[in-house]
């Protein structure tokens, strides 16, 4: 078995080399910097490449995973394939008008890969995703530096507000959709800004893929930051991603937050902003708050820095 068993896995699932515009670092320099960040694993998602999959494999181990993908960049909009079987690539020549986006999604699908519409709000032209989410898996609502003021940074905080006003209705619904955070490296020192933290069976692409799938996840702005989510009821614990069943008890959410000092955690429901409390100037503390399945349809969590800059995000806990 790779990896720890049965644990939290940190990776970055979207990340050019050499071979994709615009990209410097080879196969090599990446799976090195990944291993000195503290990854466990990455994605390759060249732009309309499957090429270099066979360049990875000598960079892989027991201690780092190489999930093989791509980047599709369609005409109105980019989404990653993830999961993809060695050397199969999915075409990208279509737009949103074409009405052909599904049978590509389904392609993946069949492969049990996974579908993540990428960077949504990137302000330039079919960098911006204009497909209905409707059959895409998860949303990266961070990609890269939270924000900055380079000309082709994602809004990031408008694909979080997106995501989170759509969770309150999907979750009614029984069915809702993860999100998660990648680098989007092309260049040097941005891997693993930001990454997803996966709890997985191993460290293999099918479990980590399922964890990501079933929003057993949260996104990190580095290594540096650790986080911990729980609520409880009656006896009975669910952790992120997970469904609590908690009738009419009182439920206790409880957060661990190492990394972020003088942070700013606020707790988040189908309501809005319900809860906000500051960490003190170490970094490391535990905010709790008290709720129900009636006042509240599902938690999640962000934590930022005094500044507003995103250090951490959550994936929902489910409360019935
Ligand atoms: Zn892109
Ligand atoms: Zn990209």
């Amino acid at each position: 078995m790779a990896g720890r068993g049965h644990g939290w896995y940190r990776g970055d699932c979207h990340v050019h080399s050499v071979a994709s515009d615009g990209g410097e670092l080879t196969p090599g320099q990446l799976a090195a910097s990944a291993r000195v960040l503290g990854l466990d694993f990455l994605a390759t998602t060249e732009h309309k490449s499957a090429d270099t999959h066979g360049a990875w494999g000598q960079h892989v181990g027991d201690d780092l995973l190489v999930i093989l993908g791509e980047e599709v960049t369609t005409r109105s909009g980019h989404w990653l394939a993830l999961g993809l079987p060695p050397g199969q690539v999915v075409d990208w020549r279509y737009g949103v008008r074409d009405g052909m986006v599904g049978r590509y999604l389904d392609q993946v699908h069949r492969a049990d890969g996974l579908c993540v519409a990428a960077h949504p709000h990137a302000p330039y032209a079919s960098g911006t995703f204009m497909y209905p989410y409707q059959g895409f898996d998860v949303v990266e609502v961070w990609n890269g530096p939270w924000s900055s003021d380079l000309p082709w940074q994602a809004d990031n905080e408008v694909a979080l507000a997106e995501w989170g006003r759509s969770l309150a209705a999907d979750i009614h619904q029984g069915q809702w959709r993860p999100a998660m955070g990648n680098s989007d490296t092309h260049l040097e020192d941005q891997l693993g800004v930001p990454h997803t933290v996966v709890l997985a069976e191993e460290l293999s692409t099918y479990a980590v893929l399922a964890g990501i799938r079933a929003g057993r996840s949260w996104v990190a702005e580095s290594a540096a930051v650790e986080l911990s989510f729980t609520v409880s009821a009656g006896g009975h614990s669910a952790g992120i991603g997970e469904r609590l069943k908690a009738g009419d008890e009182p439920a206790l959410v409880r957060v661990g937050v190492r990394g972020v000092p003088s942070g700013i955690v606020t707790f988040h429901t189908e309501q809005g902003r319900v809860h906000r409390a500051s960490l003190p100037d170490s970094g490391s503390g535990v905010v709790e708050w008290r709720t129900s399945a009636d006042e509240s349809a599902f938690v999640r969590v962000e934590v930022r820095h005094p500044i507003g800059q995103m250090a951490a995000l959550s994936n929902p806990i489910v409360l019935t």
